[in-house]
Formats: C-alpha cells, structure tokens, sequence
C-alpha cells in the first residue's frame, strides 16, 4: 500500500504545484516560515501516520530523540486539556523546519492555499490573518474574502484521500485522527 500511495503523492504534488503557480500573487510561503505547524491537528490517516513513521526511524539520533520528547510533552498536555479542539505546534517541527518533509501528510501540503467549499464560502489559510497568503483578499474586519477565481476543489482531508485520485490508486488510508492521537 505504501508504494501505491508513493504513486498517488507524486500525482497530487504535480496538482497542488500547479494549484501554487496559479495563485502564485497572494502567496507568501517562505522558508523559515513555521505558521501552519504551530497550531493545528494535523489529520492524518493510519497510512500517512504509517507513512512519516518508516520516515521517523532512518532519522539521525538526536532528532528522533527531540521529536519524542515533543510527543512526550505533547501527551502530558493533553491529559489536561478540557477544551474542544486541542490545537498544538507539531512534533515533527525541529528547528523551525519539518523533520520529515518529503513525507509530510496530505494536508501538510495544502498548507498556505484557499479553496472554495462545498456550501460556496472560500476557506483561508490561517496565516491570511497575518499579513500573508491572501491577505490582500481578505477584510478581517467584516469577514469578506475577494477572490474572483478560487480553486474549485474542497482540499479537506477526507476529499483527498477518498477522492478520484485516490480511487485511482486504490488507496486504502484507513481511520483518520488528529496526528497527536496516532502516538
Ligand atoms: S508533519 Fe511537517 S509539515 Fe506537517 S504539520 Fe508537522 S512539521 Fe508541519
């Protein structure tokens, strides 16, 4: 399943490349920039989870150990929280920069778009409150967002690992979960 799933990431980066050409003027992604892992869940699947852990193991010593300290932390954390989303900067991020890039999970990758949803409103990535992506679009004191072409397609978790692409590959990715609850 894993290779399968190799196929069907290098045909949906090859879709959100050119997703990231065509709105190229209201994006601000940067190296360094560490916004969209600072304060999320990270849904992922049981194969994404698979996937990044094979990733996990052929890292150097020290890394690994930093990122089990940060799931470790992570968990006491949890056990205490009595909100509703439990929001929490990702383990993975050492060094103002993800430890397993090349196989971050497939929302990690959305990371920094907008996209129209199904009810006909434009999500926004978080960081357009920033200063960044898109917010030359965006009327933070009423809400508005101005885009006259978004991408037409809801890049939720559930859309891209269950959607034509992935029937395409015949990816079976399993329970979906926060990342932090795989651990
Ligand atoms: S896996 Fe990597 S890209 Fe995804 S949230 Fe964690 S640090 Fe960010």
């Amino acid at each position: 399943m894993l290779g399968k799933y190799e196929n069907f990431l290098k045909e949906f980066d090859s879709e959100l490349q050119r997703y990231f050409l065509k709105e190229k003027e209201f994006i601000k992604c940067r190296k360094g920039c560490t916004d969209c892992c600072s304060a999320g869940e990270y849904p992922m699947s049981r194969l994404e989870a698979e996937y990044l852990m094979y990733g996990f193991v052929k890292l150097p010593k020290e890394t690994k150990a930093l990122i089990r300290k940060n799931i470790e932390e992570l968990k006491m954390t949890k056990k205490t929280f009595d909100g509703e989303r439990f929001l929490y900067k990702c383990p993975f991020l050492i060094e103002d920069a993800c430890a397993l890039y090349e196989r971050r999970g497939t929302v990690c990758r959305t990371f920094g778009l907008a996209y129209l949803k199904q009810d006909g409103t434009i999500k926004l990535p978080n960081c357009a409150n920033l200063g960044l992506n898109y917010a030359q679009n965006f009327d933070s004191s009423t809400g508005e967002v101005l885009l006259s072409d978004p991408i037409k397609k809801e890049l939720t978790i559930d859309n891209i690992l269950r959607g034509e692409l992935a029937e395409k590959y015949e990816l079976e990715c399993g329970e979906i979960r926060p990342l932090i609850e795989w651990f």
